[in-house]
């Protein structure tokens, strides 16, 4: 480990109950005790929270396991607004009255895969097959008012000789509209600003998507990601924020984890925009996290990168022994 505190955080996402919850921070502590050098984090979903947050109180932990005041609570997201007629929303304000320490905000599930269930754009997508055309086409012609030149433009599209047309509508319609209907960077701003004006730290999610990488456009993406919100983030409070790098292509079952020298030019480029927001002082105690298929096997490599001060775990973080292995990196 360099200067800077390592942290290691584990999303539980969408899994775990709350009494199963306790039971795997148990068996991760047991595997840890006596680590006091590194953080740890542990965000379970909303459900598991207080009775987490009441288990991992610092004096047990202390007595029990050894740890120090070094194991966090983290929520997996947040509301902007306070209080109000958000059916279904959780406020930082709410996170920080049971405790709650950090807040993931703008995690990939969140920023476009959800997407592929909130949107409109897979129903609209398939809605615009060739039989449905056809189908409204039969309709338009009937009308005396149907405009023209629209009739025109359905016909062309409908026509056989124009299905790769329509194809590719479609999947660009899929497309955007899945991206447009996960979270904006305007979102995540406020989300940002919101957490830390009710006293919770922030792990900042950013990372490129496969399309980003292949059209070398990863690091325009990440600047347009992190400006906005650092916008909301004063030199005061900038180092209540944790960076977490999470290339989109990395993350999740059956993905390859980057190539080393992938995340060490990364952080170097997300280290350096901060430098120029905040300074070398901030830029040189903020805390930036790699994520994407961390194991027990590429832990100790990840964390040999300059410039990597932590890991932000999904799927080892849900396996007691993978998820100590992965806490315990330098031991
Ligand atoms: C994550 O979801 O933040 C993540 C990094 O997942 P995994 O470790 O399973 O790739």
């Amino acid at each position: 480990p360099g200067a800077i505190r390592p942290f290691l955080a584990g999303n539980w996402k969408m899994n775990v109950i709350p009494r199963s919850g306790v039971a795997l921070a148990a068996r991760i502590f047991d595997l840890c005790k006596g680590v006091k050098d590194v953080d740890i984090g542990l965000a379970p979903p909303f459900t598991g929270l207080s009775t987490l947050g009441d288990y991992i109180k610092p004096d047990f932990l202390r007595t029990e396991y050894g740890l120090g005041r070094n194991v966090f609570l983290l929520a997996q997201d947040t509301f902007f607004e306070s209080k109000g007629a958000f059916t279904g929303e959780i406020s930082a304000e709410m996170l920080a009255s049971i405790g709650v320490d950090r807040v993931i905000i703008g995690h990939s599930d969140r920023r476009t895969n959800l997407g592929k269930y909130f949107g409109f754009g897979p129903s609209i997508a398939k809605r615009l097959s060739r039989s449905f055309l056809l189908q409204e086409l039969e309709v338009l012609r009937t009308k005396e008012d149907a405009d023209r030149q629209i009739l025109a433009a359905l016909e062309h599209l409908a026509s056989e000789a124009n299905q790769d047309v329509l194809t590719g509508i479609q999947r660009f319609l899929e497309e955007e509209l899945i991206e447009r209907a996960g979270e904006s960077d305007e979102v995540i701003q406020k989300k940002v600003q919101a957490s830390l004006a009710h006293g919770l730290q922030v792990i900042l999610c950013v990372g490129e998507n496969t399309e980003a990488r292949e059209t070398h456009e990863t690091f325009n993406l990440l600047d347009r990601q992190l400006r906005p919100a650092f916008e909301v983030v004063s030199p005061r409070t900038a180092s209540e924020v944790v960076i977490a790098y999470e290339p989109v292509w990395a993350v999740g079952e059956g993905a390859k984890p980057a190539r080393l020298e992938q995340i060490s030019e990364v952080h170097d480029f997300i280290r350096n925009l901060i430098m120029d927001l905040y300074g070398e002082q901030i830029a040189s105690t903020i805390r930036i996290l790699y994520g994407g298929n961390v194991k027990p096997d590429n832990i100790a490599e990840i964390m040999s990168i300059a410039g990597v001060d932590g890991a932000l775990v999904g799927g080892a973080s849900l396996k007691a022994w993978d998820f100590a292995q992965i806490i315990r990196f330098g031991l």
